[in-house]
């Protein structure tokens, strides 16, 4: 009998798909990937379940939509099923290290399932003691006086002005590229992991890494600039990320530094490939690697002035936030291509169906390889719209953003505004003029009832679960502990949503 195959889970926070070697990017951002893609199923349209990461990922482990729960539910619901809790059910040993992200910790039932569950929140809190004095005082003092000057609008840009340039000074002549690095880097990440699959080689394992070197501030490991070619010192580097995080700017003002900002991003990923070949030199030293499923992909993805905005704000569902890269590798496989729309609902029952384990009843997804799964369904991610702060309440509830995908049109809908807007994404792939409302009627027809069914789904379901989240959430409420962690030491840095 053959032996039961494990299982290596890699999501890297911020990666867009079309800045990954295997799906066409000039840079050389993944060497090692775009090598293991050639042995692999590579999905060219693989779409999230929903942006930032907390409307992500419960798409990406437990097979269901951000929203089915409520929008008082952030994160994984106590007793809910996942990749994590099916797999510990099947006999696996299952570790999760994720590098810092505060919305994938055990207070977002992240933990759930896994034997050993490290989320690096410690580096994060002592990276958060080393903020510079213009977090302290200075800063109150200085919002005083931004108040007044703001009453003249001339004098308030000037303030900004001068304030950005005291921040930068400060900033630049007082902390180190890692110093000001929020997130563990993924070597800490690799070499944590590492250590743990070292242990109890003979039972099958499940093994998730959530990598953050992709997300902003986009400080990268020296070694991955210098591989990239990329010039810059940390002098320049601290500046970059200081300007690009600027609230006082119009929004065309960036355009004039998005190349350098975006070599930062480039190499960040860089960095992630480097450290997944080192797991996997590892996986091969254990013997691991040749009965190891492995996927990689992402939970969302990161804008660069596409439809004019920075970072990955929750007021859209644009295909720079949703197109996410996606491979699966099994032993022995060769080059497959999967080139229609797959949402990642679908992938821990795929990953499920890899290792030959049957799927939950309540995961909404289908199983790639089966069979009976329909290629050319419809892909639905959604979030609330303006949500960048989950801890509030307020942000919470606000009205809901839908997207739906079919292999060529893709039609977005705002409750806010209560408008739809088609795309056709082959003459249009960065989805910038919608087509007339009597364009392609029986598309728009077809899309809007997918998005009527699914609404009617999320309204009449998941009861328990929805109880059971809801309870869970009444601290989000009350509890001082529970403000966003100040992750960045600069303020300039932080309030980027995750
Ligand atoms: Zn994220």
């Amino acid at each position: 009998m053959a032996k039961q195959r494990s299982l290596v889970l890699i999501t890297v926070d911020c990666l867009r798909a079309d800045h990954v070697g295997f799906l066409g990017y000039e840079r050389p951002t993944t060497p090692f990937l775009d090598e293991l893609a050639a042995k692999s199923c590579v999905f060219t349209e693989a779409l999230a379940t929903g942006s930032p990461t907390y409307y992500s990922f419960p798409g990406i482990l437990a097979s269901r939509y951000p929203l089915a729960l409520g929008r008082e539910n952030i994160g994984l619901s106590p007793g809910e099923s996942t990749l994590a809790t099916r797999l510990k059910q099947a006999g696996y040993r299952t570790a999760a290290f994720t590098a810092g992200n505060p919305y994938l910790s055990d207070r977002f039932g992240y933990h759930t399932g896994f034997d050993h569950f490290e989320d690096f929140s410690q580096s994060l809190k002592s990276t958060g003691s080393a903020a510079p004095p213009v977090a302290g005082k200075i800063t109150f003092f200085n919002r005083r006086i931004a108040k007044a000057c703001h009453k003249l609008p001339p004098l308030g840009a000037a303030y900004d002005e001068a304030y950005f340039r005291y921040t930068s000074w400060k900033v630049l002549n007082s902390h180190s590229i890692d110093e000001l690095r929020p997130y563990s880097s993924a070597d800490k990440v690799v070499n944590r992991a590492s250590s743990w699959l070292e242990q109890g080689r003979d039972s099958p394992f499940f093994l998730w890494l959530h990598f953050m070197d992709a997300h902003a501030p986009y400080l990268p490991a020296r070694e991955a600039l210098n591989q990239m070619g990329t010039p810059f010192d940390g002098r320049r580097i601290r500046y970059l990320n200081l300007w690009w995080n600027r609230h006082d700017l119009k929004a065309s003002s960036f355009s004039a530094h998005v190349g350098d900002v975006m070599y930062l991003y480039d190499a960040g990923i860089r960095w992630v490939d480097s450290q997944i070949q080192r797991l996997t030199n590892q996986l091969r030293a254990l013997q691991l690697w040749d009965n190891c499923v492995l996927a990689l992909t992402a939970d969302h993805g990161e804008e660069f002035l596409d439809h004019g905005g920075r970072f990955h704000k929750t007021s859209s569902l644009a295909q720079e936030l949703i197109h996410v890269p996606l491979l699966i590798r099994e032993p022995g496989m060769s080059s497959q291509a999967a080139n229609t729309p797959f949402s990642l609902l679908n992938l821990a029952p795929t990953l499920l169906d890899s290792l030959e384990v049957g799927a939950p009843n309540s995961f909404r997804g289908k199983s790639y390889w089966s069979e009976k799964t329909e290629r050319d369904s419809i892909a639905i991610s959604e979030c609330v719209a303006n949500c960048n702060n989950p801890y509030l309440k307020g942000k919470r509830v606000g009205p809901r953003l839908l997207a739906l995908r079919l292999r060529q049109h893709k039609l977005v809908f705002d409750f806010e505004s209560s408008t739809d807007r088609l795309f056709d994404l082959e003459r249009d792939p960065r989805e910038l003029h919608p087509l007339p409302r009597d364009h392609s009627k029986p598309i728009r027809c077809r899309l809007l009832e997918a998005a009527r069914k699914h609404l009617a789904e999320a309204a009449n379901s998941n009861a328990d679960l929805k109880i059971a989240s809801r309870v869970r959430g009444l601290p989000l409420q009350t509890s001082r502990q529970l403000e966003v962690p100040k992750a960045c030491p600069s303020p300039a840095l932080i309030e980027v949503p995750v």
